[in-house]
């Protein structure tokens, strides 16, 4: 996830292109097979044309330092825990990262950003992440995006946000039960988690809360359902973290919160040096 900016030049969602995302929901409380199974269909959607026509010719090509690999070249779809209560919401994969290994922020500089940080704060089992069968573990967190596929020069349309919508709403809401806490990584990941938020039930005050780094707003839930905290993060994008923008330790300080609001630190959040203060 390398430089991700996301694009805000208006583009007007595909009706057609929606309508394929539902169609292979079947219900709008998502599949009867849970997150298993909706993981399962995410890897198979070819709703964007553009984005299926990328993601597969880069798999293809490739790049001369992964020649070896297979790259995955499907739809990513979200890692971690079916009983999450905490949630990180990203942007879309990188081509040569997630696109190439299958899962999300793994083989990128993005996630050897990410990954080091969940694990100082004792979300994650290793600081690292090569490939999907490299024995990582979340714990009581997952990772998604709004968008699912490689966009060119890691752009997603508008149109394609909200084709994909549907997607992260049906998560959402299989998430629920356990979901207390969610970081948006980026302003693109804000605009879109926000409708979908809304749609999976919560109530999301209007205006629209900004998207800030710090930002944090507590979403009553709709009947039967719990509140929900959403951290507004930098994304963890080269732009960012090359420039100091968002550093180790700001990160770690959003994680720990959200991860203390979401239940994850009953005994309170780890102290500083604990969290690899310093780093
Ligand atoms: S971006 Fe989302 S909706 Fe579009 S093809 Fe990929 S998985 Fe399907």
């Amino acid at each position: 996830m390398d430089g991700l900016s996301g694009l805000d030049e208006p583009n007007e969602p595909d009706e057609r292109n929606e309508l394929r995302v539902l169609n292979q929901l079947d219900e709008p409380g998502g599949p009867p097979g849970g997150l298993g199974e909706l993981d399962e269909r995410i890897t198979g959607c070819r709703a964007c044309p553009r984005l299926v026509d990328w993601r597969e010719e880069v798999a293809r090509t490739k790049r001369a330092a992964f020649a070896d690999w297979t790259y995955w070249g499907r739809p990513v779809p979200g890692f971690g825990p079916h009983d999450a209560s905490l949630l990180l919401i990203g942007l879309a994969p990188a081509a040569h990262g997630a696109n190439r290994t299958g899962r999300m922020f793994t083989g990128d500089r993005s996630g050897e950003f990410l990954y080091p940080a969940l694990y100082d704060v004792g979300l994650a089992s290793r600081p690292t992440a090569v490939s999907a069968d490299d024995g990582l573990t979340l714990y009581g967190t997952r990772i998604t995006s709004p968008v699912h596929c490689a966009p060119p020069e890691n752009k997603p349309t508008t149109g394609e946000r909200d084709t994909c919508r549907s997607w992260l709403v049906s998560e959402l809401k299989l998430l629920a039960p356990t979901l207390r806490a969610v970081v948006v990584l980026g302003g693109f990941g804000w605009q879109a988690a926000l409708p979908a938020f809304a749609a999976a039930g919560w109530r999301v005050p209007k205006p629209r809360p900004a998207f800030g780094h710090g930002a944090r707003v507590t979403l009553e839930g709709g009947p039967g359902q719990e509140a929900l905290d959403v951290f507004g993060c930098f994304h963890v994008s080269q732009r960012n973290t090359f420039t100091g923008r968002l550093t180790p330790g700001m990160l770690r300080d959003v994680l720990s919160a959200a991860a203390f609001e979401a239940g994850l630190y009953p005994d309170g959040p780890p102290g500083r040096a604990e969290a690899g203060a310093g780093s």
